[in-house]
């Protein structure tokens, strides 16, 4: 058997037939299908408006500019995610906190949130933006953190990597993540391990229009044709201003012929994940593996996107837990199974212990929440076969404990 990755992409042939459709025609850049996609990304989120762009880290370098982070605020995101959530911030001239996380979700706590916006508003760094990330696809709860960031004038721009096509339910109704419901952006990427690709490629949704128009200069330099901005009559049609400084991070309309061939797709890709999350739920609830590690503990009145299906390895002292899951971890490699961590603590990073004075000691929630941590093959194609083979390699390396 082929080796088996932790997670990759699924192309069919009418993908294929789609990008080959727009290379065959005139637009391959920026045409017709960026804003046919754009507006399937809404229909899909529920947001009133979708800006793609060239991937998610340009998604949120743009959202935390559009939140107002510049040098003396700050942001707060999570340390167990990838760096871009924190990056973007530190992009746009800000600084960045970690708020911790439950130990057994990676989810960023409220109450750790909250403690920082008052610490921050005390040495005047007030904070301009909260980054919750849905990690491996739940959400944190997004109407808490809303409340407290209105509270301060803060922005909140969604993470939604991990979760497009998840659920949340706040006061007995249903939201879908990246709506934007209890946040003022929400990023997503189609980078090939996320739920639906279009190579590279991100968009951020949001439901406030002013936003939309800011995100859309942004992406393409800074530059603009608002008849009602102009600062000077325009000259002719080939005039425009740049009024602020933008960048180039606009996606294809290649990409995004793929993107809307995928999106198709995303319903079904996301009853593959749950059906693969489903039989190894079951099988680590009874023994050999049930004794030696555990998934991730499900938040109720959540709909999961299983971006990710993280276990850990149970075992009480943390530098032990830590040495089984790298026994694990190449004992699945060996086999051809190559599982990932996601994620090492932010705090851990040379840049940011450098940079803004992070420490290994920060966010104990975090450490908690890494050592023992692993993330299985999870993705549409991975057959019930290779899960098979997973599963065995598992109980395998468990019985021999
Ligand atoms: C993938 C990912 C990103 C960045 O997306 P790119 O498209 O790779 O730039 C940001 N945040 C999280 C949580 C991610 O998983």
């Amino acid at each position: 058997m082929s080796n088996i990755p932790y997670g990759k992409q699924w192309i069919d042939e009418d993908d294929i037939s789609a990008v080959v459709e727009c290379l065959r025609g005139d637009w391959i850049t920026q045409g017709p299908a960026i804003e046919q996609y754009e507006q399937a990304l809404c229909e899909k989120t529920g947001a009133k408006y979708a800006v793609a762009v060239s991937s998610g880290t340009a998604a949120l370098h743009l959202a935390a500019i559009a939140s107002g982070v510049m040098p003396g605020t700050s942001a707060i995101t999570s340390p167990i995610t990838f760096v871009a959530s924190a990056n973007c911030a530190l992009y746009a001239g800000g600084t960045v906190r970690f708020a911790d996380v439950d130990s057994d979700t990676g989810l960023m706590r409220v109450d750790e949130i909250e403690g920082i916006l008052t610490e921050q508003a005390r040495r005047g760094k007030p904070v301009k933006l909260i980054v919750p990330v849905d990690f491996a696809g739940q959400m944190c709860d997004l109407p808490a953190i809303k409340k407290l960031a209105e509270a301060q004038g803060a922005k909140v721009v969604e993470d939604a990597a991990h979760s497009f096509g998840a659920t949340y339910n706040c006061g007995g109704q249903v939201f879908k993540s990246a709506s934007c419901a209890h946040s003022d952006m929400a990023i997503l990427s189609f980078h090939p391990v996320k739920h639906i690709t279009t190579g590279e490629g991100g968009a951020v949704t949001t439901n406030d229009s002013k936003l939309a128009q800011t995100l859309r200069e942004l992406r393409t330099h800074g530059i603009h044709r608002d008849p009602a901005r102009l600062t000077r009559p325009a000259e002719g049609p080939w005039y425009y201003e740049q009024g602020a400084l933008g960048f180039h991070y606009r996606i294809t309309d290649m990409q995004c012929a793929l993107g809307l061939s995928q999106l198709r797709k995303l319903d079904a890709f996301l009853s593959r994940r749950r059906e693969i999350a489903a039989r190894y739920d079951e099988a680590f609830s009874r023994e050999p593996l049930s004794r030696v590690l555990k998934p991730l503990r499900k938040v109720e009145g959540l709909a999961h996107a299983y971006h990710l299906y993280v276990v850990q390895v149970s075992e009480p002292d943390l530098a032990q837990r830590s040495e089984r899951r790298k026994e694990l971890f190449r004992h699945l490699r060996d086999r051809g199974i190559f599982c990932q961590v996601h994620y090492i603590p932010l705090t851990w990073q040379p840049y940011y212990q450098n940079n803004l004075g992070t420490s290994e000691l920060d966010c104990p929630g975090a450490n908690e929440y890494y050592a023992g941590a692993l993330s299985l093959p999870m993705y549409p194609k991975l057959s019930e076969a290779e899960q098979v083979t997973v599963i065995e390699a598992i109980a395998q390396w468990a019985s021999n404990r």
